[in-house]
């Protein structure tokens, strides 16, 4: 099985929610904060990072790094990798 055929069906199996590029949104209570498209809690840009496949802004605490995917996406490549039966090693997403 190849592993560009597994990562693109993940990919079908997530939702868009940003393009890549696409800044957080501010929170308006705070101009220097931003929020985590996950948990909604606000931080200071440099502690968001953006997900490569959905691309969600996730707080450290909402990130896999694992994976390099925020959490919602790291949910769907690890039951994918359960479905498929594949090992976990095999799969890190680039951006
Ligand atoms: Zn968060
Ligand atoms: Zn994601």
């Amino acid at each position: 099985m190849q592993k560009e055929d597994l990562l693109s069906r993940i990919r079908k199996d997530i939702q868009h929610v940003r393009r890549q590029g696409d800044p957080p949104d501010r929170d308006p209570a705070s101009f220097s904060r931003f929020s985590c498209d996950l948990c909604n809690g606000t931080f200071p840009k440099r502690e968001l990072r953006q997900c490569s496949l959905c691309g969600r802004w996730a707080c450290a605490s909402c990130w896999t790094e694992k994976y390099y995917t925020c959490k919602a996406c790291s949910g769907v490549i690890t039951l994918r990798l359960a479905t498929e039966g594949l090992g976990e090693e095999e799969t890190r997403v680039h951006p």
